[in-house]
């Protein structure tokens, strides 16, 4: 099979973990503050303004208590949007109002956001489809204006960036994922990040029970009084990272940049090998001064097709998906919310094998597919409209 999404994980990763089991330290410690501390510099912000844990949903959760998100506040998100996210918001009692996007891009613009927010919109949360920016710095200058938080779920956007500025820093607060269909990986893992130093030594905080006064996690700092004594500031859960996931996690850091070429050239490839196929729409062309992490490369044709053109090039064994179902139709979040152009576009879509462990005959492979199915999808539906081509 050709997956959709795959990590590369070898022998560097592995002796990290036989590293981290050598010194008897598997749970957080010196590789956790070793991988937030890289992970800082990946960004270019101090070291203490990040802090890791265990999932990207959990930084979600996290953020959401730190933005204030309770009964009576509304949350704004695209529906174009991971479960986790909304999730976080209702099971904090907010109110997830979801937004339109840009059939194209699959991210929201400044206009979507704006027409989404009410008096009672706490905080924002976009992402960056597929790895691109999109309109991100337009959201965070309109969230400053009006004095509304934005939270970036740059779990797509590792290695994304605006005009040089990494995405997850733009806004008041970003989180990103490390689990395992993600660019870095490091098993389950997440960062959060805060413009606010305080937000973030909170965070830590609430990743740890709530604790406060806790002696920490390193023996050297175990030097006072009754060290097993604590203090709790809020009730919270156990989110913290552990030394085997920071161990893999700061040698595949240490490789993004080979990850980052080799997407890149796989979006390039994807790019040239569909440029004509007929009845194919391709990814439009990165804005100038962004960068994106190819996070995801989607192709998006007639949406009475697309079903079997994913099962014809399944039963070719290459797997394809379409990302993020979108929210407002979850019964559960209980929108009313019409949202055509997503809806369209989610119809329409289909995600392709992404992933810097693809050959240049894998991408050939899944070209060749596509066009066939294409051909033969098209074909068959204008015969059976009583079209011509
Ligand atoms: C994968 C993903 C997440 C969730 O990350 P976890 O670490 O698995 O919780 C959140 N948002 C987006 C956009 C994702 O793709």
């Amino acid at each position: 099979m050709i997956n959709v999404f795959q990590p590369s994980l070898g022998e560097a990763e592995l002796n990290a973990i036989a590293e981290v089991f050598g010194s008897n330290w598997v749970g957080k410690g010196p590789r956790t503050a070793a991988f937030e501390a890289a992970f800082a510099g990946h960004l270019g912000v101090d070291t203490g303004r990040v802090t890791a844990v265990n999932s990207c949903t959990e930084a979600t959760f996290i953020a959401m208590q730190l933005a204030g998100v309770g009964p009576g506040t509304d949350v704004v998100l695209p529906t174009v949007s991971f479960v986790g996210a909304g999730n976080a918001v209702a099971a904090h009692g907010g109110r997830p109002v979801f937004c339109d996007v840009d059939p194209r891009t699959l991210n929201p613009t400044v206009d979507d956001v704006a027409a989404a927010l009410t008096p009672r919109t706490r905080a924002v949360v976009a992402l960056h489809y597929g790895g691109r920016p999109g309109d991100i710095a337009g959201i965070a200058e309109l969230c400053r204006e009006r004095g509304i938080l934005l939270i970036e779920d740059a779990a797509c956007a590792v290695d994304s960036s605006v005009g040089g500025v990494p995405c997850g820093t733009l806004g008041d607060i970003g989180v990103w994922s490390f689990d395992a269909q993600k660019i870095v990986v490091a098993g389950d893992g997440g960062m959060l990040t805060a413009r606010d130093p305080d937000l973030v030594a909170r965070a830590a905080k609430l990743a740890y029970f709530g604790l406060e006064q806790f002696s920490g996690f390193s023996q050297a700092r175990l030097s006072t009084h009754r060290w097993w004594d604590f203090d709790i500031s809020s009730f919270s859960r156990r989110s913290i990272m552990n030394d085997m996931q920071a161990a893999v996690g700061l040698v595949q850091l240490g490789r993004l940049p080979d990850f980052a070429d080799r997407r890149r050239e796989v979006e390039a490839r994807y790019d040239s090998g569909l440029a004509d196929v007929p009845g194919l729409t391709l990814p439009p062309p990165l804005p100038p001064g962004q960068r994106s992490s190819y996070y995801l490369y989607w192709v998006q044709m007639d949406e009475r097709i697309r079903d079997d053109v994913a099962g014809d090039l399944y039963a070719q064994g290459i797997y394809t998906t379409f990302r993020y179902p979108l929210l407002h139709r979850v019964a559960a979040y209980g929108s009313t919310a019409r949202l055509p152009r997503a809806e369209r576009a989610a119809e329409r879509t289909l995600c392709l094998p992404m992933h810097q462990a693809l050959t240049d005959d894998d991408v050939d492979a899944v070209v060749a597919a596509l066009r066939a199915s294409l051909a033969r999808r098209l074909g068959r539906h204008t015969v059976a409209a009583g079209g011509t081509r």
